[in-house]
């Protein structure tokens, strides 16, 4: 069976982050790298995981916002 890349307890914030980015090495280890790096020098290119808080942290699919009705 596959190795899901994304293990959430290990790994923290970046299993569910729209910026990360998993690679798999030649020797089949994951890394997780966070593509906010690239721009950002605040960010490690590869986090120390688990990542339990982090200010670039972005759902990559967050919720619509709920219809709103007007009272009649
Ligand atoms: S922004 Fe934070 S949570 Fe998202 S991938 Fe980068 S380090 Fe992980």
């Amino acid at each position: 069976m596959e190795e899901s890349p994304y293990q959430p307890d290990a790994i923290g914030l970046c299993a569910s982050c729209q910026h990360v980015y998993p690679v798999r090495s030649d020797r089949g280890s994951m890394f997780y790298q966070c593509r906010r790096a690239a721009d950002d020098p605040d960010f490690p290119r590869y986090p120390i995981l688990p990542v339990r808080q982090c200010k670039g942290y972005e759902d990559p699919d967050p919720a619509p916002p709920r219809a709103r009705t007007e009272p009649s």
